[in-house]
């Protein structure tokens, strides 16, 4: 078994050796199960804007193990909006199928708490990075680095904002390390109050590294995509719910290649119109 279920019922999302070695085999595709707002309360009766975000994730696991993906990651709002450890309980038990056959990694978002996370989860796939009050990690994963940022500034609050350990942390990460790398970040990259508020100094980091092919983030709890100078923008849908009836409720499908990637919505509720369409995007050119 890939994890241990401790006294206190708390997962251990470690991978296991054979799982690794198969992801690192696959030097030309990989498979992941984009996910984000998840926003899972202790309690499973809860109800936002007519969604259960329980009842949208016990949807979402199953068809995420039909997928087979070499892993899964949830961009953050992990826990409905505090961060309680019964949130994050519930959560733990809820991607369990996925966990076990599979690394599932998560980013933080404002709904989440730091310490009550890496508590919860104590064993986490990927390198973590040593970055001062932030929860940064690298995930090798064939054709690409996955890179987990951590935009979380105040929990239950909207802002976010990476910090200077984390801007600096990651120069010396791109001066250092040049294979095709994607970033995954909370919040919305744009210059609203309740975005990443230091966004623009992350952008003047990344636009020259041209090994950054594209930044997914949550937040908004809409799915789009954008690009800055090539640089690939995707927004994910919520698993939760949505903020307004036009957008869908789901996850994505990702096939990473070297050069590029197909992105498939997998909608389970509010606008369905889109499921099934698949987005495909070249990476600008290192
Ligand atoms: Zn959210």
């Amino acid at each position: 078994m890939p994890y241990t279920l401790s006294r206190r019922n708390l997962l251990r999302l470690a991978a296991t050796p054979a799982v690794l070695a198969l992801a690192q085999d696959r030097s030309s595709s990989t498979k992941w199960a984009l996910l984000s707002d998840v926003h899972i309360p202790a309690d499973p009766s809860g109800v936002y804007r007519g969604f259960r975000p329980v009842e949208n994730l016990k949807k979402t696991v199953p068809a995420v193990g039909a997928f087979k993906p070499d892993g899964m990651i949830i961009c953050g709002d992990l826990a409905r909006l505090e961060g309680l450890p019964g949130d994050y309980e519930t959560l733990g038990a809820l991607v369990r199928p996925v966990a076990e056959r599979t690394p599932v990694a998560m980013a933080l978002g404002n709904h989440d708490d730091r310490k009550n996370f890496l508590t919860a989860f104590s064993s986490r796939p990927g390198e973590a990075q040593d970055v001062q009050g932030k929860w940064v990690s690298v995930l090798d994963a064939g054709p690409l680095r996955i890179v987990l940022l951590d935009s979380l500034l105040y929990v239950n609050r909207v802002a976010g904002l990476l910090g200077k350990a984390q801007r600096q942390w990651l120069e010396t990460y791109l001066r250092s390390n040049q294979a095709p790398t994607v970033f995954f970040v909370h919040h919305t990259l744009d210059d609203g109050d309740g975005a990443m508020l230091d966004s623009q100094r992350f952008f003047e980091i990344i636009r020259p590294a041209k090994q950054v092919k594209a930044v997914f983030y949550g937040h908004s709890h809409r799915y789009r995509y954008d690009q800055e100078d090539g640089l690939h923008l995707v927004n994910l849908p919520a698993v939760g719910y949505n903020f307004n009836d036009a957008e869908p409720v789901g996850w994505v499908e990702a096939l990473f290649r070297k050069d590029g990637g197909d992105f498939t919505l997998r909608a389970i509720g509010g606008n369905t119109e889109q499921s099934g369409k698949t987005v495909s995007l070249r990476w600008r050119s290192s």
